[in-house]
């Protein structure tokens, strides 16, 4: 009941009929009423979420703020822990939060040994770092198109194979590779802009690769650089290994100009580096210098110029979208 109420029911029991009813007393009742009013407010606000928050030791603007962020259950299992968790803030604060992972970041700290910072804690959850590997796998979401996930946690079932391949020319790949159309079309243009501007021959060295294909190289290659068959992005037609004439061995490739150049410039094709040097230590894959994703040139720019991997992107820029229609 608000004051406005109480007002009017005063006026309607104080109509002609009950003109006896002094002004002393009305006022008296309409102050009984207003005092109850205020009560019954601070009871429930006393029981609200925002409250009891408050009452963890958060100030009121931080309260309203974890109220806001976090669903339900979310608000309910931070009150039942009883304590006032410094980085429940921070990390709603913090660029690439997702509030689905928010019991899991905190998890994640708690755990955490090495002190990473938050930023890294919140990437290494986003990307499911957090999860074992064996029983938190899932199938790829290949309606994804060009931007579908890849990886340890992301697979490809056998039957997998991408709507067309077209076969790189000659003078792009020392044996016949092939790729998704527009990779290669992409390809040409980064090849040339970089024979243009160093000299050098971009070469491609492995493109599509079938499941298959996969399993033998698996079996032949060193521990840790070919993915087990379905956990590779080869099988999509997407990915690209690339080294140069001039350089057609993948590690003094890794040190040459043109390898420089195609790192500074992919973007601009539409491709990504798509296992970077400084994020590996963070993640703990394997550098691959010359491993390319393609994803588009707009993806590719926003990957490159916010320094995050794809992995990254793809949890907040995309996974997020598959969070938000399940709802
Ligand atoms: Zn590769």
């Amino acid at each position: 009941m608000t004051l406005q109420d109480a007002k009017r029911l005063l006026s309607q029991w104080t109509d002609r009929d009950h003109r006896w009813i002094t002004a002393p007393v009305t006022v008296a009742a309409l102050l009984v009423l207003l005092v109850l009013v205020k009560s019954c407010q601070g009871i429930a606000y006393y029981n609200s979420d925002e409250c009891r928050i408050h009452r963890l030791g958060y100030p009121i603007e931080q309260a309203q703020l974890l109220v806001n962020t976090l669903s339900d259950s979310q608000v309910d299992s931070l009150i039942a822990r009883q304590e006032h968790d410094t980085i429940a803030v921070t990390l709603i604060r913090a660029r690439y939060f997702i509030a689905d992972n928010f019991d899991r970041y905190l998890a994640f700290h708690k755990r955490d040994t090495t002190s990473a910072p938050l930023s890294n804690i919140i990437a290494l959850v986003n990307i499911g770092a957090d999860q074992d590997r064996a029983t938190c796998s899932v199938p790829c979401d290949t309606s994804k198109g060009q931007l579908m996930l890849v990886n340890g946690r992301h697979y490809l079932d056998e039957s997998y194979k991408p709507d067309s391949l077209a076969t790189f020319g000659r003078s792009y790949c020392y044996e016949e590779q092939k790729a998704l159309p527009v990779v290669v079309d992409a390809f040409m243009a980064m090849q040339q802009a970089c024979k243009e501007q160093t000299g050098a021959q971009l070469m491609v060295n492995s493109a599509h690769r079938s499941y298959q294909q996969q399993i033998a190289m698996h079996k032949r290659s060193a521990r840790g650089y070919a993915a087990h068959a379905g956990y590779s992005e080869h099988q999509t037609g997407l990915a690209i290994d690339v080294t140069s004439l001039e350089h057609p061995m993948r590690w003094p490739f890794d040190k040459s100009e043109e390898c420089a150049w195609m790192h500074e410039h992919c973007h601009e094709y539409g491709f990504i580096l798509r296992y970077p040097k400084r994020q590996s230590l963070v993640f703990g894959f394997a550098y691959e210098p010359w491993h390319l994703r393609y994803v588009g040139r707009e993806v590719a720019r926003r990957i490159h110029d916010e320094d995050i991997t794809f992995d990254e992107y793809y949890a907040y820029y995309v996974g997020r979208e598959e969070i938000k229609d399940k709802r």
